[in-house]
Protein backbone atom coordinates (compact mmCIF):
# COMPACT_ATOMS: atom_id res chain seq x y z
CA UNK A 1 0.00 0.00 0.00
CA UNK A 2 2.77 2.21 0.73
CA UNK A 3 4.54 1.44 -2.76
CA UNK A 4 0.81 2.79 -3.80
CA UNK A 5 0.51 6.00 -2.50
CA UNK A 6 4.42 6.81 -3.34
CA UNK A 7 3.44 6.35 -6.65
CA UNK A 8 0.20 8.38 -6.58
CA UNK A 9 2.20 11.06 -5.02
CA UNK A 10 5.05 10.50 -8.24
CA UNK A 11 1.87 10.61 -10.33
CA UNK A 12 0.83 14.06 -8.73
CA UNK A 13 4.10 15.78 -9.20
CA UNK A 14 5.49 14.20 -12.14
CA UNK A 15 4.07 11.89 -13.92
CA UNK A 16 4.04 7.61 -13.29
CA UNK A 17 3.21 5.46 -15.66
CA UNK A 18 1.31 3.24 -13.85
CA UNK A 19 -0.31 5.84 -12.09
CA UNK A 20 -3.65 5.68 -13.61
CA UNK A 21 -4.40 1.48 -12.84
CA UNK A 22 -3.05 1.82 -9.03
CA UNK A 23 -4.93 5.11 -8.57
CA UNK A 24 -8.18 2.77 -9.75
CA UNK A 25 -7.52 0.12 -7.25
CA UNK A 26 -7.34 2.64 -4.68
CA UNK A 27 -10.55 4.63 -5.05
CA UNK A 28 -12.63 1.27 -6.08
CA UNK A 29 -15.52 2.11 -3.54
CA UNK A 30 -15.70 5.76 -4.54
CA UNK A 31 -16.50 5.21 -8.17
CA UNK A 32 -18.92 2.48 -7.54
CA UNK A 33 -20.75 4.98 -5.33
CA UNK A 34 -20.15 7.77 -8.82
CA UNK A 35 -21.32 4.57 -11.11
CA UNK A 36 -24.37 3.97 -8.81
CA UNK A 37 -24.99 7.94 -9.36
CA UNK A 38 -24.75 7.47 -13.40
CA UNK A 39 -28.63 7.76 -13.68
CA UNK A 40 -27.94 11.35 -12.55
CA UNK A 41 -25.31 12.07 -15.11
CA UNK A 42 -26.57 10.78 -17.78
CA UNK A 43 -30.77 12.77 -17.06
CA UNK A 44 -28.71 15.63 -16.00
CA UNK A 45 -30.41 17.82 -12.93
CA UNK A 46 -31.57 15.94 -10.08
CA UNK A 47 -33.93 18.20 -8.72
CA UNK A 48 -36.80 19.26 -10.69
CA UNK A 49 -36.22 23.15 -11.76
CA UNK A 50 -39.05 25.71 -11.35
CA UNK A 51 -41.22 26.44 -14.21
CA UNK A 52 -40.92 29.31 -16.34
CA UNK A 53 -43.51 31.38 -16.90
CA UNK A 54 -44.80 31.39 -20.69
CA UNK A 55 -42.53 30.20 -23.77
CA UNK A 56 -39.70 32.49 -24.44
CA UNK A 57 -40.01 33.69 -28.00
CA UNK A 58 -37.42 33.61 -30.18
CA UNK A 59 -35.95 37.14 -30.71
CA UNK A 60 -37.62 38.94 -33.90
CA UNK A 61 -33.62 39.98 -35.36
CA UNK A 62 -33.33 36.12 -36.23
CA UNK A 63 -36.75 34.90 -37.08
CA UNK A 64 -35.12 33.03 -39.45
CA UNK A 65 -32.23 31.43 -37.78
CA UNK A 66 -32.03 27.39 -37.91
CA UNK A 67 -29.85 25.15 -37.30
CA UNK A 68 -27.39 26.71 -39.90
CA UNK A 69 -26.75 29.14 -37.84
CA UNK A 70 -26.08 28.43 -34.90
CA UNK A 71 -22.44 28.30 -34.88
CA UNK A 72 -20.53 24.32 -34.51
CA UNK A 73 -19.16 25.69 -31.18
CA UNK A 74 -22.20 26.31 -29.57
CA UNK A 75 -23.75 23.09 -31.41
CA UNK A 76 -20.97 20.98 -30.39
CA UNK A 77 -20.88 22.27 -26.19
CA UNK A 78 -24.69 22.46 -25.58
CA UNK A 79 -26.30 19.48 -27.35
CA UNK A 80 -24.07 16.86 -28.75
CA UNK A 81 -23.14 13.21 -27.07
CA UNK A 82 -19.63 14.30 -27.92
CA UNK A 83 -19.79 17.72 -25.44
CA UNK A 84 -21.59 15.39 -22.82
CA UNK A 85 -19.13 12.58 -23.15
CA UNK A 86 -16.06 14.35 -22.94
CA UNK A 87 -17.82 16.04 -19.44
CA UNK A 88 -17.73 12.92 -17.93
CA UNK A 89 -14.75 11.61 -18.82
CA UNK A 90 -12.80 14.64 -17.34
CA UNK A 91 -14.67 14.44 -13.95
CA UNK A 92 -14.15 10.67 -13.95
CA UNK A 93 -10.74 11.27 -14.00
CA UNK A 94 -10.89 14.03 -11.62
CA UNK A 95 -12.71 11.64 -8.93
CA UNK A 96 -10.01 9.35 -9.55
CA UNK A 97 -6.97 11.83 -9.12
CA UNK A 98 -8.40 13.29 -6.05
CA UNK A 99 -9.14 10.52 -4.43
CA UNK A 100 -5.31 9.09 -4.74
CA UNK A 101 -3.89 12.43 -4.05
CA UNK A 102 -6.24 13.08 -0.41
CA UNK A 103 -4.96 8.98 0.00
CA UNK A 104 -1.54 10.45 -0.17
CA UNK A 105 -1.79 12.96 2.30
CA UNK A 106 0.84 14.93 0.56
CA UNK A 107 2.58 18.40 2.17
CA UNK A 108 1.76 20.43 -0.50
CA UNK A 109 -1.14 22.06 -2.74
CA UNK A 110 -1.58 21.28 -6.52
CA UNK A 111 0.52 23.86 -8.44
CA UNK A 112 -1.24 27.13 -8.57
CA UNK A 113 -1.21 30.37 -10.53
CA UNK A 114 0.24 32.10 -7.34
CA UNK A 115 2.66 35.18 -8.51
CA UNK A 116 5.81 33.56 -5.82
CA UNK A 117 7.91 32.27 -9.02
CA UNK A 118 9.08 33.92 -12.34
CA UNK A 119 6.48 31.86 -14.38
CA UNK A 120 3.11 31.99 -12.13
CA UNK A 121 3.18 28.82 -10.75
CA UNK A 122 3.48 28.04 -7.28
CA UNK A 123 2.33 25.62 -4.61
CA UNK A 124 0.75 26.32 -1.05
CA UNK A 125 1.85 24.17 2.28
CA UNK A 126 -1.12 21.89 3.30
CA UNK A 127 0.08 21.83 6.81
CA UNK A 128 -0.81 24.20 9.75
CA UNK A 129 1.60 26.10 11.48
CA UNK A 130 0.36 24.43 14.82
CA UNK A 131 0.50 20.73 13.34
CA UNK A 132 -1.68 19.03 11.31
CA UNK A 133 -3.39 19.72 7.98
CA UNK A 134 -5.33 22.45 6.45
CA UNK A 135 -9.19 20.36 4.90
CA UNK A 136 -8.77 19.13 1.50
CA UNK A 137 -10.14 21.35 -1.63
CA UNK A 138 -11.12 21.55 -4.97
CA UNK A 139 -11.51 24.77 -6.89
CA UNK A 140 -13.92 24.90 -9.90
CA UNK A 141 -14.51 27.37 -11.74
CA UNK A 142 -18.68 27.94 -12.31
CA UNK A 143 -19.39 28.98 -16.09
CA UNK A 144 -19.18 25.91 -18.64
CA UNK A 145 -17.41 24.07 -15.72
CA UNK A 146 -20.09 23.08 -13.75
CA UNK A 147 -23.07 24.82 -15.07
CA UNK A 148 -23.63 25.18 -18.66
CA UNK A 149 -25.65 28.83 -19.36
CA UNK A 150 -27.76 27.35 -22.48
CA UNK A 151 -30.35 30.27 -21.79
CA UNK A 152 -28.43 32.61 -22.49
CA UNK A 153 -26.15 30.99 -25.53
CA UNK A 154 -29.74 30.59 -26.78
CA UNK A 155 -30.23 34.53 -27.06
CA UNK A 156 -27.04 34.64 -28.43
CA UNK A 157 -27.31 32.23 -30.81
CA UNK A 158 -31.01 33.26 -31.91
CA UNK A 159 -30.33 36.98 -31.80
CA UNK A 160 -26.87 37.35 -33.59
CA UNK A 161 -25.61 39.75 -30.91
CA UNK A 162 -22.23 39.61 -29.85
CA UNK A 163 -21.43 39.22 -26.00
CA UNK A 164 -22.79 42.36 -24.08
CA UNK A 165 -21.35 42.76 -20.64
CA UNK A 166 -24.79 44.04 -19.42
CA UNK A 167 -27.16 41.28 -20.99
CA UNK A 168 -24.74 38.85 -19.41
CA UNK A 169 -25.26 40.60 -15.93
CA UNK A 170 -29.58 40.23 -16.67
CA UNK A 171 -29.07 36.48 -17.34
CA UNK A 172 -26.56 36.08 -13.89
CA UNK A 173 -29.83 38.09 -12.16
CA UNK A 174 -32.85 36.00 -13.80
CA UNK A 175 -31.32 33.43 -15.88
CA UNK A 176 -31.13 30.07 -13.26
CA UNK A 177 -34.31 28.49 -13.97
CA UNK A 178 -32.88 28.45 -17.78
CA UNK A 179 -29.18 26.80 -16.55
CA UNK A 180 -28.02 23.14 -16.71
CA UNK A 181 -25.23 21.45 -15.24
CA UNK A 182 -22.67 20.10 -17.16
CA UNK A 183 -23.20 16.41 -17.49
CA UNK A 184 -20.88 14.61 -14.71
CA UNK A 185 -20.55 17.70 -12.67
CA UNK A 186 -23.30 16.91 -9.88
CA UNK A 187 -22.07 13.49 -9.26
CA UNK A 188 -18.49 14.69 -9.00
CA UNK A 189 -19.05 17.49 -6.34
CA UNK A 190 -21.20 15.04 -4.16
CA UNK A 191 -18.74 12.34 -4.24
CA UNK A 192 -15.86 14.93 -3.00
CA UNK A 193 -18.12 16.01 0.22
CA UNK A 194 -19.04 12.50 0.81
CA UNK A 195 -14.95 11.29 0.89
CA UNK A 196 -14.67 14.91 3.23
CA UNK A 197 -13.33 16.82 0.51
CA UNK A 198 -14.55 20.95 0.16
CA UNK A 199 -15.77 21.63 -3.27
CA UNK A 200 -14.80 25.65 -3.76
CA UNK A 201 -15.82 28.04 -7.00
CA UNK A 202 -13.67 30.40 -8.31
CA UNK A 203 -15.77 32.62 -10.90
CA UNK A 204 -15.85 35.44 -12.44
CA UNK A 205 -19.58 36.14 -11.69
CA UNK A 206 -20.07 39.51 -10.39
CA UNK A 207 -19.97 39.97 -6.70
CA UNK A 208 -23.68 42.02 -6.89
CA UNK A 209 -25.29 38.42 -8.29
CA UNK A 210 -23.76 36.34 -6.00
CA UNK A 211 -26.34 35.60 -4.21
CA UNK A 212 -28.09 34.76 -7.56
CA UNK A 213 -25.17 32.35 -8.65
CA UNK A 214 -25.46 30.52 -5.19
CA UNK A 215 -29.03 30.15 -5.64
CA UNK A 216 -28.60 28.99 -9.14
CA UNK A 217 -25.80 26.03 -7.95
CA UNK A 218 -28.19 25.21 -5.21
CA UNK A 219 -31.16 24.55 -7.97
CA UNK A 220 -29.26 22.42 -9.42
CA UNK A 221 -28.58 19.82 -7.19
CA UNK A 222 -24.29 21.61 -6.49
CA UNK A 223 -25.03 22.16 -2.91
CA UNK A 224 -24.65 24.98 -1.24
CA UNK A 225 -21.42 27.18 -1.52
CA UNK A 226 -20.87 30.35 1.11
CA UNK A 227 -19.83 33.63 -0.52
CA UNK A 228 -16.43 34.20 0.52
CA UNK A 229 -15.75 31.01 2.28
CA UNK A 230 -16.78 28.64 -0.50
CA UNK A 231 -17.71 31.04 -3.38
CA UNK A 232 -15.01 33.36 -4.62
CA UNK A 233 -16.18 35.73 -7.18
CA UNK A 234 -15.63 38.83 -9.56
CA UNK A 235 -15.33 41.90 -7.29
CA UNK A 236 -13.75 40.27 -3.86
CA UNK A 237 -10.63 42.19 -5.06
CA UNK A 238 -8.86 44.92 -7.19
CA UNK A 239 -7.66 42.14 -9.53
CA UNK A 240 -10.64 42.16 -12.21
CA UNK A 241 -11.31 38.82 -13.69
CA UNK A 242 -7.39 37.28 -12.62
CA UNK A 243 -8.45 34.88 -10.34
CA UNK A 244 -4.36 34.27 -8.89
CA UNK A 245 -5.05 36.53 -5.61
CA UNK A 246 -8.08 34.54 -5.35
CA UNK A 247 -6.06 31.11 -5.51
CA UNK A 248 -3.84 32.40 -3.13
CA UNK A 249 -6.75 33.07 -0.45
CA UNK A 250 -8.25 29.65 -1.11
CA UNK A 251 -4.68 27.72 -0.32
CA UNK A 252 -3.74 29.71 2.70
CA UNK A 253 -7.13 27.83 4.15
CA UNK A 254 -7.32 24.65 2.28
CA UNK A 255 -4.97 21.80 0.88
CA UNK A 256 -5.97 22.29 -2.92
CA UNK A 257 -5.83 18.83 -4.30
CA UNK A 258 -6.74 19.80 -8.10
CA UNK A 259 -8.20 23.07 -10.15
CA UNK A 260 -10.90 22.30 -12.72
CA UNK A 261 -11.81 24.94 -15.32
CA UNK A 262 -12.94 25.69 -19.01
CA UNK A 263 -10.63 28.16 -19.74
CA UNK A 264 -6.73 28.15 -19.01
CA UNK A 265 -6.82 31.10 -16.69
CA UNK A 266 -8.69 28.85 -14.32
CA UNK A 267 -5.72 27.60 -13.79
CA UNK A 268 -3.35 30.41 -14.37
CA UNK A 269 -3.59 34.26 -14.70
CA UNK A 270 -0.45 34.18 -17.03
CA UNK A 271 -2.70 32.20 -19.98
CA UNK A 272 -4.74 35.34 -20.05
CA UNK A 273 -2.28 37.63 -20.84
CA UNK A 274 -3.21 39.53 -23.47
CA UNK A 275 -0.37 40.15 -25.42
CA UNK A 276 0.26 36.23 -25.74
CA UNK A 277 -0.46 34.88 -29.45
CA UNK A 278 -2.14 31.77 -29.97
CA UNK A 279 0.25 29.52 -30.40
CA UNK A 280 3.19 31.36 -27.71
CA UNK A 281 -0.12 30.06 -25.61
CA UNK A 282 -0.44 26.52 -27.24
CA UNK A 283 3.57 25.92 -26.13
CA UNK A 284 3.30 27.20 -22.68
CA UNK A 285 0.44 24.76 -22.20
CA UNK A 286 2.64 22.14 -23.61
CA UNK A 287 5.98 22.99 -21.86
CA UNK A 288 7.24 20.15 -19.80
CA UNK A 289 6.18 21.84 -15.82
CA UNK A 290 3.11 22.46 -17.14
CA UNK A 291 2.25 20.18 -19.52
CA UNK A 292 2.39 17.27 -16.88
CA UNK A 293 -1.08 19.10 -15.04
CA UNK A 294 -3.61 18.17 -17.74
CA UNK A 295 -4.92 15.30 -16.08
CA UNK A 296 -2.90 15.12 -13.61
CA UNK A 297 -4.00 17.75 -11.06
CA UNK A 298 -5.29 20.07 -13.76
CA UNK A 299 -8.64 18.93 -15.16
CA UNK A 300 -9.85 20.94 -18.36
CA UNK A 301 -13.77 20.95 -19.37
CA UNK A 302 -14.45 21.50 -22.99
CA UNK A 303 -15.37 25.00 -24.21
CA UNK A 304 -15.66 26.16 -28.15
CA UNK A 305 -17.82 28.67 -27.80
CA UNK A 306 -15.91 31.43 -25.77
CA UNK A 307 -12.62 32.23 -23.90
CA UNK A 308 -8.94 33.61 -23.98
CA UNK A 309 -8.47 30.55 -26.93
CA UNK A 310 -10.23 33.22 -29.35
CA UNK A 311 -7.48 35.33 -30.47
CA UNK A 312 -5.35 35.81 -33.94
CA UNK A 313 -6.28 35.64 -37.43
CA UNK A 314 -5.94 32.69 -39.96
CA UNK A 315 -2.05 33.35 -40.19
CA UNK A 316 -2.12 32.24 -35.95
CA UNK A 317 -3.90 29.73 -36.40
CA UNK A 318 -1.95 28.82 -39.24
CA UNK A 319 1.65 29.65 -38.89
CA UNK A 320 3.53 29.21 -42.51
CA UNK A 321 4.93 25.63 -41.45
CA UNK A 322 1.10 24.33 -41.10
CA UNK A 323 0.03 25.48 -45.02
CA UNK A 324 -1.24 23.39 -47.15
CA UNK A 325 -3.33 24.19 -50.60
CA UNK A 326 -4.24 21.71 -54.09
CA UNK A 327 -1.29 21.97 -56.33
CA UNK A 328 1.31 22.24 -53.59
CA UNK A 329 3.85 19.47 -52.55
CA UNK A 330 4.99 19.11 -48.91
CA UNK A 331 8.74 18.20 -49.00
CA UNK A 332 9.25 17.90 -45.37
CA UNK A 333 7.32 16.35 -43.18
CA UNK A 334 7.11 18.37 -39.15
CA UNK A 335 8.86 16.01 -36.18
CA UNK A 336 5.66 15.39 -34.66
CA UNK A 337 6.90 13.44 -31.93
CA UNK A 338 8.81 16.58 -30.82
CA UNK A 339 6.41 19.16 -31.64
CA UNK A 340 5.24 20.82 -28.16
CA UNK A 341 8.23 19.51 -25.85
MG1 LIG B 1 -15.68 29.07 -17.28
Amino acid sequence: MRVLFACAAALALSGCATGAVLADQVVAPALDRALQTRSQVADGPILTLPPVAGEVQRPAAAAAADGSTVPLGTKWLYSSAEAAAVSVQAFRQLGTYVQARHAAQLPASVLLGLPDRPDGLGTETCLLPGGGRKPAAVIFDGDETLILNRGHEYWRAASGQPFDPAIWAEWERTGNARLAPVPGAVAAVRALREAGITPIINTNRALETAADTVRGFAQLGLGDFVIGETLFVRGMDAAGSDKDARRARIAARYCVLAQVGDNLGDFADLFNERELGAQERRRIALRGEVAQLWGNGWFVLPNPVYGAFDRGGIDDVFPPDARWQPGTQVRTAPDIMTQGN
